[in-house]
């Protein structure tokens, strides 16, 4: 019997998702480093390891069939199964020269962003669900934004970003309703605003305080919320 629970983070080779990658390491987790770039994931999981954690490295771009089929397969075989997914891997897109102003979207960078923001987070986990359905307490993160919130309409106006993480949000709770007879959980994290270079490095927060609730959300007991929408402060509005 392998006892060593196993993560993915997509996303791990910086930001928000390697402080993740850390934390699950340090919770015991053996940690599956998905990354498109070869380089930036070899030396996140060299970083990893020098850490402490049991870090590996897959490669995967949420954006192709191919290459989220590939993930599978690899962590099927290091690994035989899947505990933890967070759906950490994400964009903002071009904004520049009124990209994601509503009246005069780019197109291309909106499908761009819903095409890994959104179906990025479908694609990879449905190709996880049969590594997920052989662990015994499955859980799902999939990292989220107040700008996708409706009700706070927080945020500078960003016409790609923001609905897709309403769009995830709603996705989320599809997800949530199929699992509910099922013993895989899976929610929404918020991680603030986060210095990464999401943000241009001008967020107030750390990658480790962003991480946080994530790694809430991936520990949860079996009697844990399911479908909610969380930051530090607890329940996030939709
Ligand atoms: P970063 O830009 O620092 O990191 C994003 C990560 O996603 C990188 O590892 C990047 O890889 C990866 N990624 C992007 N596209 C793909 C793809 N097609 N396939 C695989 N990996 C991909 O961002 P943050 O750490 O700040 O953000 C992480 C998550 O948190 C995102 O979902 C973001 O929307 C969310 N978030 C962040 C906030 C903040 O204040 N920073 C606030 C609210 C939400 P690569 O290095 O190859 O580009």
């Amino acid at each position: 019997v392998n006892n060593t629970k196993t993560a993915l983070v997509t996303g791990a080779n910086k930001g928000i998702g390697f402080a993740i990658a850390e934390g699950l390491g340090s919770l015991g987790f053996a940690v599956a480093v998905g990354a498109r770039d070869e380089t930036r994931r070899g030396e996140a999981v060299a970083r990893l390891r020098a850490g402490g954690t049991n870090a590996f490295g897959v490669a995967l771009d949420v954006t192709s069939d191919e290459s989220v089929t590939a993930a599978a397969a690899s962590i099927e075989e290091q690994a035989g199964r899947l505990d933890v997914l967070v759906n950490n891997a994400g964009i903002a897109g071009r904004f520049e020269d009124g990209a994601q102003d509503p009246t005069t979207l780019d197109l291309d960078v909106a499908r761009t962003v819903l095409e890994t923001n959104v179906l990025g987070v479908i694609r990879v986990t449905n190709a996880m669900l049969p590594l997920l359905r052989r662990a015994t307490a499955p859980r799902i993160v999939n990292m989220s934004s107040n700008m996708g919130s409706l009700t706070l309409q927080t945020g500078p106006v960003m016409a790609a970003y923001a609905p897709s993480k309403s769009m995830l949000n709603s996705v989320t709770a599809q997800y949530a309703r199929r699992f509910a007879d099922t013993n895989i959980i899976v929610n929404l994290a918020c991680p603030g605003y986060v210095a990464t270079d999401f943000t241009g490095f001008a967020g107030e927060r750390t990658p480790q305080q962003g991480a946080a609730i994530a790694l809430r959300l991936a520990t949860l007991p079996d009697d844990g919320p399911r479908g909610g929408f969380f930051d530090d402060q607890g329940t996030v509005a939709w």
